[in-house]
């Protein structure tokens, strides 16, 4: 049965929830998006110690549902939401996140795109709308951005808005990091050293493999640092390591294209529904160094290239 409540996240009052059983309620909100809610009290999101952070939330599911993905908010894992979110630290890094995006929504060179203040702030980490108008007349004063006559909610790129979006996508590639999730049992090292590894050199890529021991929910920083400063992460889902699970979906959420893989025999045993990603099943190194190169090629086209550089 749904229901219209206060969205615990962002307090938008049109917020649809529906109640599963007494531990689990999933939200729809037109700010937020879409989220299951687990063992979540709006009461305890309301608390001193998350009540002026509940911003972050509203940007983490909103960046998944845009991705059309579910985001699950688990009691237990809220501290690492807050790890993994990509908050813009000052103006210059949420104008840059504010311009990739009338960037990706541009058709043409001089579209202007319209701005839904109201709900595409949860986007930008932002903590409301006026914060988000503030940063657009911001963008605007340093010529990046101009309004449409006669409009209030349509801006295009200026000639210094495209010289800065040629820049930050020319940055996004400078990193050559690979980050490689996967199991660290025994066997599976030969995988890597005979397949993962070669076929990332060969295309570039420096491989980044955290040989580190799995702790109980605790991600490590040096770890969120690795992948968020990597172009590509590949993650093997042989042998089922339930971090692989989280780094993939952590690298995802930041729009780091992300390689599926799995050994044939083991691809039934696998701990959630990531059927709908083209993974590649293998039967042995081999074999998956052609495969895996192929598709780094296919997936970053001007990998190849970065050899050269
Ligand atoms: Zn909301």
């Amino acid at each position: 049965m749904s229901d219209l409540e206060n969205c615990p996240l962002c307090d938008h009052q049109t917020a649809k929830i529906t109640k599963f059983g007494n531990f689990q309620d999933r939200y729809e909100c037109t700010n937020c998006g879409n989220f299951i809610g687990v063992l979540i009290p709006s009461k305890w999101l309301m608390s001193e110690k998350y009540k002026d952070r509940r911003y972050i939330l509203s940007g983490v599911v909103r960046n998944l549902t845009d991705k059309g993905e579910m985001a699950f908010l688990h009691q237990e894992d809220i501290e690492k939401y807050f790890s993994y979110a990509d908050v813009p630290k000052n103006p210059i890094e949420a104008i840059n996140k504010i311009l990739l995006f009338i960037h990706k929504k541009s058709k043409s060179m001089n579209e202007f795109i319209r701005i839904k203040f109201d709900s595409e702030y949860t986007i930008f980490y932002l903590k409301d709308y006026t914060e988000f108008l503030y940063l657009l007349k911001l963008a605007e004063g340093m010529d990046f951005l101009e309004k449409e006559p006669g409009s209030t909610n349509k801006w295009r790129l200026k000639m210094k808005g495209w010289e800065k979006i040629d820049e930050l996508l020319k940055n996004r590639l400078k990193s050559n990091n690979a980050f490689v999730a996967m199991s660290f049992a025994a066997e599976q090292n030969v995988i890597f050293t005979e397949a993962i590894k070669p076929a990332l050199e060969d295309t570039g890529f420096l491989p980044i493999r955290m040989d580190i021991v799995e702790h109980n929910n605790l991600i490590d920083d040096e770890m969120i640092y690795q992948i968020k400063n990597s172009s590509l992460l590949i993650v093997d889902f042989t042998k089922h390591n339930p971090g692989a699970y989280f780094e993939s979906g952590f690298a995802l959420g930041l729009g780091i294209p992300v390689i599926w893989l799995c050994q044939k025999e083991d691809f039934k045993e696998r701990h959630f529904d990531t059927e709908h990603y083209n993974h590649i099943k293998y039967d042995n190194a081999d074999d998956l160094k052609t495969k895996l190169t192929i598709r780094i090629l296919a997936t970053i086209p001007n990998a190849i290239k970065k050899t050269n550089e």
